[in-house]
């Protein structure tokens, strides 16, 4: 069975960092990917800049998704993006609570969770999108155990997604377990590994911490030696995250969700590793 491959970017700020970004764009292409998907900032803070980008991407390829979080949007909001999406022919959307920027509460928000925004552009379009929701091998930093993560996951499956799309990870058997785990409440929904190449060992560091992703010891040790040797870090990083995409599709995996850093090369690198 061929496996799904899907590369997400993150909108750029400036008009040179777009023309960049389809130049991206373009290279990946050569993968035939499923789909491209385009972030949306904490809070909605992005919120106009991933619709242009959206827009500029799809016109290269038609299967562009946008992120879309509910937290810190009023529902009408959430609303006017969600029918001005299918109005423009997106059919396809990654669907989160998102983050909130520090000071800002949760409690305000109309649509608090995940599962509540699928049910919302379920009831809003019907089967009109697909709609891709985040999972958590390693579980998300909030929740409060890994059987309450593994059930709000469900949740969303129920309300209406179509699949999963995790958090990175570097440790091949968190994502087994969590197969097993979804697959014994009775969830066999496709859960697609999102996938990290290793560039810059400190900015890997910093973002692992905040989004709860776990650096294993072995390979943390490995790349505080080398780390402020680029060209080793990243030839490292390469057969490391090859090695494990190459565990995750022999564990089942149905294909691979690339954070590509808006870089194309050690995306392709990989996939041309794998022989994909
Ligand atoms: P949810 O599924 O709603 O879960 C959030 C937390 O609440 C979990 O701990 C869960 O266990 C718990 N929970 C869920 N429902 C309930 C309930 N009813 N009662 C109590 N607890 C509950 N962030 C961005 O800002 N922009 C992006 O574009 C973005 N893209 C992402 C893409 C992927 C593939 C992934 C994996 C993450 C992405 N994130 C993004 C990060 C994500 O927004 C954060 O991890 C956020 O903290 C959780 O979003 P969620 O959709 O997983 O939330």
């Amino acid at each position: 069975m061929s496996k799904r491959i899907s590369f997400e970017f993150f909108p750029p700020k400036t008009d040179a960092g777009k023309e960049k970004l389809l130049a991206t764009q373009q290279k990946l292409l050569a993968k035939k990917p499923a789909f491209f998907s385009c972030t949306f900032g904490a809070g909605g803070s992005t919120r106009d800049n991933t619709r242009d980008m959206v827009n500029q991407l799809r016109n290269q390829h038609g299967d562009t998704a946008p992120h879309l979080s509910c937290i810190g949007q009023s529902r009408d909001e959430i609303l006017e993006l969600v029918n001005g999406y299918k109005d423009a022919g997106v059919t396809r959307i990654v669907a989160l609570r998102g983050d909130l920027p520090s000071g800002m509460g949760y409690a305000q928000s109309e649509i608090k969770y995940a599962d509540e925004l699928v049910q919302l552009i379920r009831e809003e379009t019907g089967d009109h999108f697909a709609l891709e929701v985040a999972a958590y091998p390693e579980m998300h930093p909030q929740a409060r155990s890994f059987e309450d993560d593994i059930a709000h996951f469900k949740r969303k499956i129920d309300a209406g997604a179509n699949s999963g799309l995790t958090q990175y990870f570097y440790n091949a058997d968190a994502y087994g377990y969590y197969l097993d785990a979804l697959q014994k409440i009775g969830c066999d929904a496709p859960v697609y590994p999102g996938i990290m190449p290793i560039l810059n060992v400190a900015n890997l560091v910093r973002f692992s911490s905040t989004c709860g992703a776990d650096i294993p010891r072995w390979l943390h040790s490995k790349l505080n030696d080398i780390k402020d040797d680029d060209a080793a870090v990243k030839a490292f990083g390469e057969e490391v995250v090859t090695r494990l995409c190459e565990r995750l599709l022999a564990m089942g995996a149905p294909g691979l969700h690339f954070y590509t850093m808006n870089q194309a090369g050690p995306n392709l690198r990989i996939l041309d590793n794998l022989g994909m």
